[in-house]
């Protein structure tokens, strides 16, 4: 069998409901996408893992059966789901589910990363490791190699972002440096994205979708529904099939060719993800100064206060001398960032 998961020009689309909700639904899903051939396979998900109780958990096997009739009616869709327990694999395998993923509130723990592992071994069923909700890159590397080890070949991890003490209007930051990263440990992972996770929000699933073709991402995994509103579970980021083939149709896929060498191309794109990150952090910044300023009128405070100023000065020289930066233009960095943030305090 041909592997599901590769590196090339032609990125993996996969796209279905966040949870299977009955087979009609189901159908209907596999009918339209299918109608589309740059959709290969169908997510969908029968074990839901929830934040708080009391949400839809997931039908369980019960809806693992309504693959069977999927497959007879659309051979050459494959099928995928998550699963989070060494039975759910058992079942997947019975069902004849192709691939699976490893959720993120399950692969950040390597207990039971290591207990799928095995359950995996000469299943023949290809794996996605979604990357752990926190956002330590080892974590993630870890599931991926514990997944390896089992001797699984056909592997790709998926990035659907990381919760953040402030997820910056994401529902889960994307914090592009890690899958960057990911990617440099592991060149020859294949490596998706789930915008609907990282968005929450399916106004956000075109551009993140961008972003990641930008990055040389192998493929995305999207979210997709024939009644969003009415969905069961993550209703706001759901779309429908109409607009998952609008925004596919709008996706540009960029050649390594246009602008030199391969390398010279992912680093320029990696240096404009950092920057766009440095001005949004920037934004970030100004805008609890401004709070500040607020709270320093209503209590009368003077705008500048020199000890306060020292102590910032004195913080950052100490990490620029951490981090290996010259110390006069972190010296100057600093200096042109406060005097922004005392001319917006004193408006
Ligand atoms: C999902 O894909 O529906 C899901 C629960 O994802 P995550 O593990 O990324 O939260
Ligand atoms: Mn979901």
């Amino acid at each position: 069998m041909p592997k599901l998961f590769a590196i090339s020009d032609k990125p993996t689309i996969i796209a279905g409901p966040c949870s299977a909700e009955s087979p009609q639904q189901l159908l209907s899903v596999a009918e339209s996408i299918t109608r589309d051939s740059r959709v290969t396979m169908m997510r969908f998900g029968v074990w839901k893992p929830r934040t708080r109780p009391g949400g839809f958990e997931g039908l369980g096997e019960p809806a693992l059966q309504w693959a069977d009739d999927i497959h007879r009616i659309h051979p050459t869709l494959r099928l995928c789901c998550e699963v989070a327990r060494p039975e759910h694999i058992e079942l997947c395998q019975q069902y004849r589910i192709d691939a699976v993923w490893i959720g993120a509130r399950t692969s950040v723990n390597p207990f039971l990363v290591g207990e799928l592992a095995e359950a995996l071994r000469g299943s023949g069923i290809a794996v996605m490791v979604k990357n752990p909700i926190t956002p330590d890159i080892a974590l993630w590397l870890g599931a991926i190699e514990r997944i390896q080890q089992a001797g699984i070949q056909d592997i790709a991890a998926i990035h659907r972002g990381f919760s953040t003490y402030n997820n910056f209007g994401y529902r889960n930051n994307p914090l592009w440096e890690i899958p960057i990263e990911l990617k440099r440990r592991m060149p020859e992972l294949p490596i998706l994205c789930d915008p609907s996770h990282i968005g929450g929000r399916r106004e956000l699933v075109a551009s993140l979708s961008q972003m990641a073709l930008d990055l040389h991402y192998d493929g995305l995994m999207i979210e997709c529904h024939p009644d969003p509103d009415n969905a069961l579970t993550d209703s706001q980021q759901q779309i429908t099939p109409a607009e998952l083939a609008t925004i596919l149709d709008s996706l540009k896929l960029r050649s390594l060719n246009e602008t030199g060498p391969s390398d010279l191309q992912r680093m320029r794109e990696q240096l404009d993800v950092i920057d766009a990150e440095m001005l949004r952090l920037l934004a970030q910044r100004m805008k609890i100064s401004r709070d500040i300023g607020t709270i320093k009128h209503a209590h009368n405070m003077p705008i500048f206060q020199p000890h306060r100023w020292k102590q910032v000065l004195e913080q950052q020289m100490q990490a620029a001398r951490e981090l290996g930066l010259d110390e006069e233009f972190v010296r100057e960095l600093t200096e042109k960032i406060h005097g922004e943030s005392l001319r917006l305090q004193k408006k």
